[in-house]
């Protein structure tokens, strides 16, 4: 019923990627295009980024996909901690 746990978010410091079981037709594109190979497929064959620590953040995978299924995001944490520490030491 609740459409929102079909909504899968994989994080890690650098990356957000977001896939949308409720428009993903498991046709696996993004898995194929994906030049690092962050991205398999689960046991639904939706495609789950198990290895997101290789994400180069290229866009591929959103790009291709035909249902707008899967988005890519890169975290903007790091860079506002080094502008803190920086004007800290100002
Ligand atoms: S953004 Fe690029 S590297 Fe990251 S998961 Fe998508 S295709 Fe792979
Ligand atoms: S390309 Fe889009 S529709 Fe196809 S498996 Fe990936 S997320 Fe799902």
């Amino acid at each position: 019923m609740d459409k929102k746990n079909n909504i899968k978010v994989y994080k890690n410091e650098k990356t957000t990627i977001t896939v949308n079981e409720n428009w993903c037709k498991s046709c696996g594109i993004c898995i194929h295009f994906c030049p690092k190979k962050v991205l398999v497929s689960n046991e639904k064959g939706f495609p789950e980024a198990k290895n997101i620590d290789d994400c180069i953040h290229c866009n591929l995978c959103e790009l291709r996909c035909p249902d707008f299924a899967i988005n890519v995001k890169k975290n903007e944490i790091a860079v506002e901690h080094s502008v803190n520490q920086k004007g800290l030491e100002d």
